[in-house]
């Protein structure tokens, strides 16, 4: 049983957020419980996660590089050019020191929310899911079949959600964290090895 009152750690986060990232922190809160619903997740951990998973959303990039410095947390190449990555970890880091969140998979589920990783576990699906759908969001290709995704089936959406972001991200010409791109390798195989059909 977690101990981590919902409502004193909202109040908390919106002191720390902007009101954008703020209103996008509730939609991510209530997206996930509704998806762990569904999914027979555990909704007080979806929300603890989701209140968090951008808890460091709002710090200045230089200051995000000097706690990674401080605390010995490895900045990459990608996040060296683009310290807005960091957050995840900031915030992982935060969650576990400040807000004393001593569960494991709430802390990798903040760790992992940017790239996702090879073999999720349901909750870091659930808020990387959440993070892309929540009713804010409103610029993404195929918005409504993943929305719909999300609550049939979490890797088949996952992998909708993946396969864009690679074109999206390839489209900017950018840096990518060959993280997403292994990501979505292995939920490729996963969902080919499933034989699961997508009907989007
Ligand atoms: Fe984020
Ligand atoms: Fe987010």
């Amino acid at each position: 049983m977690i101990k981590t009152d919902i409502s004193k750690l909202r109040r908390f986060l919106e002191k720390k957020l902007d009101q954008k990232r703020f209103e996008h922190t509730l939609g991510v809160t209530y997206t996930a419980a509704a998806l762990a619903m569904c999914h027979s997740g555990d909704t007080k951990r979806a929300q603890i996660a989701g209140l968090l998973h951008d808890c460091a959303k709002c710090i200045d990039n230089d200051k995000k590089i000097a706690i990674c410095e401080k605390h010995n947390i490895e900045i990459n190449e990608i996040e060296r050019k683009n310290p807005f990555l960091l957050h995840a970890k900031v915030g992982s880091y935060i969650a576990m020191h400040k807000y004393k969140v001593n569960d494991d998979d709430i802390v990798r589920a903040i760790l992992n929310h940017t790239t996702g990783r090879p073999n999720m576990s349901q909750l870091e699906k659930i808020i990387y899911i959440a993070d892309y759908i929540e009713p804010g969001r409103t610029q993404a290709p195929r918005l409504t079949a993943i929305r719909q995704e999300a609550f049939r089936d979490l890797d088949k959406a996952l992998l909708i959600i993946l396969e864009d972001m690679l074109v999206y991200l390839d489209s900017l010409g950018g840096d990518i964290d060959p993280m997403t791109r292994k990501t979505y390798e292995f939920y490729k195989n996963y969902d080919q090895n499933n034989n699961k059909e997508f009907n989007q």
